[in-house]
């Protein structure tokens, strides 16, 4: 069994997304946060983000608002940012407020801005495979460490468990386009027999947001497990009082696997250096 180290990966990443930035002197990639209201994660990913883009040589700006903004102020904001030559990323950090419907704010963002890639314009993108898609920073992770881990996609049988839009969909359409090309199945909260269907799968993209749901028996061996989800367990050892668990049992699971993701140092990492990297890909097809 090969661990996949997710921090080394991203890392590698990072250090390529630095040294192009460079090259790109005097022009430099310039990516803005919109932030609203105070939610506790929000706050840390967003410093996260902009931490990490300072360190690979990029501008990142934050624009804060209350929770009570209206959506014309916000879009207004929006509206700007799309005019603005000098940003090449946006990105409207999630969940938002009730009163300002997610689909409607993401799609408000120009979909050659859209370094998330949660605009419908962009999923099309995908879909067709364009060489303008944007995908969403977590799926493409997935596919990075797959690809940079030496895993042989070709032909093989995936099966992605979740379908959100933010994760499996999009990881199903990427497992699946040209140069994947793997024969996908997506499996969800619907899927009969699914621990048999599991089973039938080379490469496993678990993405559930439930603690150990993937099991050993559910595992083919010598499966690639990929482990997407993030859940908090109560952990009394911990100073935080809790620990972060993935989907997948890790313990009973890996020692079936030919590769499997930790969780925490898997899927994670990758999702911010996947951000770095979309945004120096806007700045490059912006050409300013
Ligand atoms: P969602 O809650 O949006 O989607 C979960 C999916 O799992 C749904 O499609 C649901 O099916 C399916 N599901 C739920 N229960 C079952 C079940 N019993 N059997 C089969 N399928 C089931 O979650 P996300 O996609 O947003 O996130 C998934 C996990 O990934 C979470 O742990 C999240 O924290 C993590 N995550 C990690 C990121 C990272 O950076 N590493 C980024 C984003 C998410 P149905 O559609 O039928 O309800």
């Amino acid at each position: 069994m090969q661990l996949i180290d997710g921090n080394a990966i991203a890392q590698q990443i990072l250090a390529e997304v630095k040294a192009k930035v460079a090259t790109l002197a005097p022009v430099v990639p310039h990516v803005v946060f919109v932030r609203v209201g105070e939610d506790p994660a929000s706050v840390s990913y967003v410093s996260k983000k902009e931490k990490t883009a300072a360190e690979v040589g990029m501008k990142a700006s934050l624009k804060l608002f209350p929770e009570s903004v209206s959506k014309e102020e916000l879009f207004a904001c929006l509206d700007a940012l799309n005019a603005d030559a000098s940003v090449h990323g946006i990105l409207v950090q999630a969940p938002l407020p009730k009163h300002l419907p997610e689909t409607e704010v993401f799609n408000r963002v120009s979909p050659d801005k859209d370094v998330d890639g949660f605009n419908t314009i962009n999923i099309g993108r995908l879909v067709q495979e364009l060489p303008n898609a944007i995908a969403a920073c977590t799926p493409a992770g997935v596919i990075e460490l797959l690809k940079r881990s030496g895993v042989k996609t070709a032909g093989k049988r995936a099966v992605v468990i979740g379908r959100s839009l933010i994760v499996g969909k999009p990881a199903a359409v990427l497992l699946l386009s040209k140069g994947t090309d793997a024969t996908v199945t997506i499996a969800h909260s619907r899927t009969e027999n699914l621990a048999e269907v599991v089973r039938e799968a080379d490469i496993i993209v678990a993405a559930i947001g439930k603690p150990k749901f993937v099991t050993a028996d559910m595992v083919k061996p010598g499966a690639v497990v990929i482990d997407v989800g993030i859940n908090r367990v109560p952990d009394a050892t911990k100073k935080a009082g809790f620990r972060l668990v993935g989907d997948v049992d890790f313990e009973a699971v890996a020692p079936k696997c030919s590769f499997i993701t930790p969780v925490p140092g898997g899927v994670g990492p990758m999702t911010v250096a996947m951000l770095m990297k979309n945004t120096l890909d806007a700045a490059l097809r912006a050409g300013r």
